[in-house]
């Protein structure tokens, strides 16, 4: 089935049926660090009516609080409690999961994967830390793994090595029981509002290609986060509607938990990319940006 326009029309359908909106960021709300033009007056619009509202990134990099913060930097006004990172679901899988607090976690990514499981009763390794470990390939040189790591976490990694790939590889192959997590697998992210850059996916591929497994992805579009949010919000899944800028992740996410989607062309998605045969992921609605909303509640 195509999907529909957006339009004064049928925004009023959508509208009424929905109790929340699930808001991917980047591409939606901001473009690296800049705000997308109208989000604060129809994040408002929206909340005025009444609408809950829940923000869920796959980039990995910050934590919840550090999202909050950027909110907060761009003038719109999150709790923590709104916000679902792929560096959050990380720790909640393990916390669900019952991973045991007395291993570590081997981690390849940022600081706000390191600083989710900390909040979790964790203990992180690895990290921005061993972005400056140095090899020297001769003979004697050998890298030595903490037996106690249960589980490693791989998400984007500005300062990926070789160190660290060696690390989590060894982690993963001498431990048959060492859990494999990628926070998301986004082939590209805007890390600058310029230029897309590798996402986590090229890290998590690397370490698929080391070990031969294949990882638990956490981000969307597996339904983990999903899950977590319905349970915590205790939201139905037919009235809420994902709106977001990536088909493979974004809506496939919305499609995979039930919801109604909503594509923006605000992000990476274009609309000939949408209309081409070879796409067969389909949002229900379509439209330019989040603002569209706010000019078609007072149409
Ligand atoms: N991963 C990285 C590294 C990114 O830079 C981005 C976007 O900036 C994403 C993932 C996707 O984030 P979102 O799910 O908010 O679109
Ligand atoms: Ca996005």
């Amino acid at each position: 089935m195509s999907s529909h326009p957006l339009s004064p029309h049928n925004f009023p359908d959508l509208f009424d049926s929905v109790e929340a909106f699930l808001f991917d960021c980047d591409g939606v709300i901001w473009k690296g660090d800049e705000l997308i033009d109208g989000v604060p007056q129809t994040l408002d619009m929206l909340r005025s009516k009444g609408k809950k509202l829940v923000f869920v990134t796959n980039n990995s990099l910050k934590s919840r609080r550090q999202y909050a913060k950027k909110f907060q930097s761009l003038g719109i006004s999150v709790s923590e409690d709104e916000i679902f990172s792929s560096s959050f679901a990380a720790a909640m899988y393990l916390k669900v999961n019952n991973f045991p607090v007395e291993k570590k976690i081997y981690v390849i990514g940022g600081e706000g994967i390191l600083e989710e499981l900390q909040l979790a009763g964790y203990t992180g390794l690895g990290g921005p830390e061993d972005g400056n470990k140095t090899i020297h390939l001769n003979q004697n040189f050998f890298v030595d793994h903490d037996k106690s790591v249960g589980a490693v976490v791989v998400g984007i990694d500005p300062y990926i090595n070789y160190y660290k790939l060696q690390y989590g590889t060894l982690c993963i192959r001498e431990n048959p029981g060492c859990l494999f997590i990628a926070t998301n697998r986004d082939a590209t992210g805007h890390m600058t509002a310029l230029q897309e850059w590798p996402g986590a996916g090229c890290m998590v591929a690397a370490i698929c290609g080391s070990t031969q497994k294949e990882p638990t992805v956490v981000g969307k579009p597996s339904t983990f986060m999903m899950d977590f949010l319905l349970q915590k919000f205790n939201l139905s899944r037919s009235k809420m509607c994902m709106v977001g800028d990536r088909l493979d992740t974004d809506i496939l996410f919305g499609q995979n938990a039930g919801c109604k989607t909503l594509l923006v062309l605000s992000g990476v998605t274009t609309q000939p990319a949408l209309r081409d045969p070879s796409n067969n992921i389909q949002p229900d609605y379509y439209t330019g940006k989040i603002s569209d909303m706010l000019k078609f509640s007072e149409a």
